[in-house]
């Protein structure tokens, strides 16, 4: 199977083509700025010392400061960390936010870790880190298995290697994501699955589709997924099916996303929820619902499932679901997919306004956010759709194609051309 950095490159080779981009700037993003590879040495709480492997990728700063997430999980490598910075680069262009694209993350099972070795891990990558992350540097964020709890440690160890150097403002502003108390923004905690929750409503005004009567099924019920589903049940869409690692449940009445959210925090997991039938995380992608959701992992729809597919919409909320063959089936299909780079954008963009507050010590409300992110979102979501039609080519496309327009003219600009 291909990794997800060729499905990276074979995306924008085909909207490249299409808008006959330079060259240069072709290959340019192709290759990221630089490469980092860390040792991360952690003492265990048996006392035995254990060494795991970290990334950080500086995809491409023409437009700001590197910026994108730090993932822990065991299937982390170079060519996943490499996929997810370029996909970073692409996305915070087509929101037409003034950063750039970078990610990172360990290979490790952070379930197998107690919160001890936890914390002992992530400052000790901080360290490793060193001088390559900052304010106006590279600003990672929470992706799988990382949240403010993490992002906090960062801060906090940041802060003692830099000492009197750096200004508070700015210590604070080395990562996003961070807790209420410590810098976080209002709304950052939600803020992926409402910017994909406004992207949905345009989605369905365009499809024509009423919300009360829209179906749902949502692979993933982390950060991203469990706050969507959250968001589909109270604004009344129906929500069929969700899942987690451990597998999915499904109910034809849909699911009662508040009880559910209780039965995860109390067992560990959304399965064996009271009146809806445990499934497979392969059943999930195959039901007859209106929009599928995915919010886990990347490459899960492929040429192996997508002609099994049986929603008349993909709103990706993970990174990278889809592969380019699988896009390939649903656009003859007539599936619309929805892309990442769109859809699951509102993240990165409530980071940037996290970072924009921390550096001027002014802070919003979440009302605010909201507003700001929406008319984002908002704005984005037309400027794909109208490129797609113009162009008659799938919204993936289109979103590479306002992104690398952008990124085409901040990279002239490096050059001092106009
Ligand atoms: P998370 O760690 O909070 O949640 C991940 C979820 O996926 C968990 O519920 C986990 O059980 C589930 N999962 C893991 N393996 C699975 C499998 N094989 N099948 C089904 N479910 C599985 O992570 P998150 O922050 O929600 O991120 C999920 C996706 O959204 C990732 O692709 C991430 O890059 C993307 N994303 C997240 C954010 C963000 O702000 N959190 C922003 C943009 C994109």
């Amino acid at each position: 199977m291909n990794s997800a950095f060729d499905n990276a490159l074979k995306q924008l080779k085909r909207a490249a083509g299409i808008m006959k981009l330079e060259p240069d700037v072709s290959r340019l993003l192709e290759v990221p700025d630089k490469i980092i590879q860390v040792k991360v040495p952690v003492q265990m709480d048996d006392g035995s010392l254990k060494i795991f492997q970290g990334y950080r990728v500086e995809h491409n700063n023409w437009a700001g400061p590197y910026k994108g997430g730090l993932r822990y999980f065991p299937a982390v490598d170079l060519r996943e960390v490499k996929a997810l910075a370029f996909w970073m680069t692409i996305k915070c262009s087509v929101v037409g936010i003034p950063m750039g694209g970078g990610k990172g993350g360990i290979t490790v099972d952070p379930k197998k870790l107690s919160k001890k070795e936890l914390e002992r891990l992530t400052r000790s990558f901080t360290r490793a880190l060193g001088n390559n992350i900052g304010a106006y540097t590279d600003v990672p964020a929470p992706d799988v298995y990382t949240d403010a709890r993490v992002m906090s440690w960062i801060v906090d160890e940041y802060s003692k290697i830099k000492g009197a150097r750096v200004g508070k403002n700015e210590k604070l502003a080395v990562v996003t994501g961070k807790p209420l108390n410590k810098g976080g923004s209002q709304g950052r905690d939600r803020a992926t699955a409402m910017g994909g929750f406004f992207v949905l409503e345009k989605v369905l005004k365009r499809l024509k589709k009423n919300p009360k009567q829209t179906t749902v099924a949502i692979q993933g019920f982390g950060n991203a997924g469990a706050v969507m589903a959250d968001l589909c049940f109270k604004n009344g869409l129906k929500v069929k099916a969700v899942s987690d690692s451990r597998g999915g449940i499904f109910s034809g009445d849909g699911l009662d996303i508040t009880k559910l959210e209780k039965h995860k925090i109390k067992t560990g997991q959304v399965r064996n929820f009271s009146g809806a039938k445990n499934i497979t995380n392969k059943e999930l992608l195959e039901l007859k619902v209106d929009i599928l959701i995915p919010a886990a992992l990347e490459s899960q729809l492929t040429s192996k499932n997508a002609k099994k597919i049986k929603a008349d919409c993909v709103l990706e909320l993970a990174n990278g679901p889809t592969t380019p063959e699988a896009d390939r089936i649903f656009f003859r299909k007539k599936i619309l997919v929805v892309p990442d780079v769109l859809a699951n954008a509102g993240g990165v963009a409530v980071s940037y306004f996290e970072w924009e507050q921390n550096l001027s010590a002014k802070y919003l409300k979440e009302k605010q956010v909201f507003d700001k992110l929406k008319k984002l979102m908002e704005e984005a979501f037309t400027k794909v759709w109208n490129m797609g039609r113009r162009r008659e080519t799938d919204l993936r496309t289109a979103a590479f194609m306002v992104s690398l327009e952008k990124l085409r003219q901040a990279w002239r600009k490096t050059l001092g051309k106009k």
